[in-house]
């Protein structure tokens, strides 16, 4: 029996062995780090993905990109291949709960360590988690709408996949809800976060209630953009509360022209940047000290938690122009 033990640990030894050696091999060329990011339509993706490569490139890393538009069998191919093609380490948002522990599997059999990114992926084995906080940016959105609006007609919605922002944002307007100064007339999940979908809702919402609706609860800008648009064909662009996620260039002159209310700074490039310094310790196998852990389920994983602040009409220029994350002249475009 100890020789069959001893056999089986050689060949487990040696599959390692093996990892690590193809894993080093492909560091000579310098850090290859594959990134799994859910689309390149939202701005803001577009900004994580730039805030990499800029970053990379200041410390010779080579990012492999991949952008599955929300389809998660895109992401899974994606990956995959990612693996196949033997990334050093991966950072991905995973799309989806189920494949999502699936790829991480896929990539911890072929040595490759992973960072979820953005979004939890409960009961999985991910090595690290890299977000904003997602409750607080609920809470902003959700205390904001309820301090310009504490009575009226509201419009709920909120992005599939979610993070958790309609839970921070309930925890504002749940309580008037319940005391009755607040009437939730439509509550609506936005699959894929798509803006038709959130025109189409604010569009049926305003004629089922002949246009009586005070405040719109959007989950990000792309959404609150297009809640907009079904306002304005009703002209009550601006007479109706609508926050917002992310800062996109267009929402912020939105605020300015006075039709959002407001919107959640994240910056992408402290996100970035801290998955890219976390992806290169483990890569190199070091352990990582975090100031927080998330239990997923399945473990504690180390987290890196980055706070979003909230942007309206006062700190625009503070906020977003001076830390130069957009440019003055894009914010004040034709104005
Ligand atoms: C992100 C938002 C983004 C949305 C749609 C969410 O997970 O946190 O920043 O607007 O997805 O892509």
């Amino acid at each position: 029996h100890y020789v069959d033990i001893d056999i089986l640990e050689l060949i487990v030894h040696s599959r390692h062995l093996k990892k690590d050696y193809f894993n080093n091999l492909n560091r000579q060329g310098g850090l290859v780090i594959g990134v799994s990011l859910p689309n390149q339509r939202e701005e803001r993706w577009i900004r994580d993905r730039q805030a990499m490569e800029a970053y990379a490139k200041e410390k010779n890393i080579t990012i492999k990109f991949e952008s599955a538009d929300f389809d998660v069998n895109k992401q899974v191919q994606q990956v995959e291949n990612l693996i196949s093609q033997g990334v050093n380490v991966l950072i991905i948002l995973p799309l989806d709960p189920v494949t999502g522990i699936e790829l991480v599997e896929k990539a911890h059999k072929a040595g490759i360590k992973v960072v979820d990114y953005d979004l939890l992926l409960k009961n999985s084995d991910i090595d690290a988690f890299v977000a904003f906080n997602g409750l607080r940016v609920g809470e902003l959105q959700g205390q904001y709408l309820v301090s310009k609006v504490p009575r009226g007609n509201y419009v709920i919605m909120s992005g599939d996949p979610d993070v958790n922002f309609k839970e921070g944002a309930m925890e504002f307007i749940q309580p008037l809800v319940f005391v009755g100064n607040i009437k939730i007339v439509e509550d609506a999940v936005i699959k894929g976060w798509v803006p038709s979908i959130a025109y189409d809702v604010v569009k049926a919402a305003l004629a089922k209630n002949n246009n009586k609706i005070d405040a719109i609860l959007a989950p990000n800008d792309a959404t609150a953009g297009a809640a907009i648009q079904a306002l304005q064909e009703q002209g009550l662009a601006g007479k109706v509360a609508v926050t917002g996620q992310d800062a996109d260039i267009e929402a912020v002159r939105r605020i300015i022209e006075g039709t959002q209310s407001m919107t959640v700074f994240k910056d992408t490039r402290e996100l970035a940047k801290a998955a890219i310094d976390v992806a290169v310790k483990l890569a190199d196998n070091e352990t990582l000290v975090t100031d927080t852990t998330t239990n997923n389920g399945k473990r504690n994983v180390p987290t890196i938690l980055i706070q979003p602040m909230l942007v309206d009409k006062s700190n625009i220029d503070k906020v977003l122009i001076d830390s130069g994350y957009l440019k003055k002249e894009d914010v004040y475009r034709g104005y």
